[in-house]
């Protein structure tokens, strides 16, 4: 993103030169037929960047929690509490009354 503002930071003032040119009558065939298109080209692609940078969201993460059933293996997924630690005992197993246990803690990204 400081890329794109940094290109937009040099294009501009090169812009307002290649007007002035033009405007004073100093080669302005050349000038805009090759290097005004060129430098708008550019300075559209910087601003296109800037704004896609400013629309980009911040992605957002939530901690999950796997539970592993000790006796059948079953799984679940939870949100942790805090004081959770792998192979805690935590919870009944829902399918064979056996102990489930913490076997994954990881953070997981999420979509808004
Ligand atoms: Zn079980």
């Amino acid at each position: 993103m400081m890329i794109y503002f940094a290109i937009l930071l040099i294009v501009i003032p090169v812009l307002i030169g290649l007007l002035i040119m033009i405007f004073e009558g100093i080669d302005v065939e050349r000038v805009s037929m090759v290097y005004l298109p060129l430098t708008l080209l550019v300075a559209i692609y910087a601003g296109m960047g800037l704004w896609k940078g400013y629309k980009m969201e911040v992605p957002t993460y939530r901690l999950v929690e796997v539970l592993k059933c000790t006796q059948c293996g079953f799984e679940d997924i939870t949100d942790p509490t805090p004081g959770d630690y792998i192979n805690m005992e935590k919870g009944k197993c829902p399918r064979c009354g056996g102990s489930m246990k913490v076997s994954l803690i990881y953070k997981e990204r999420v979509k808004s």
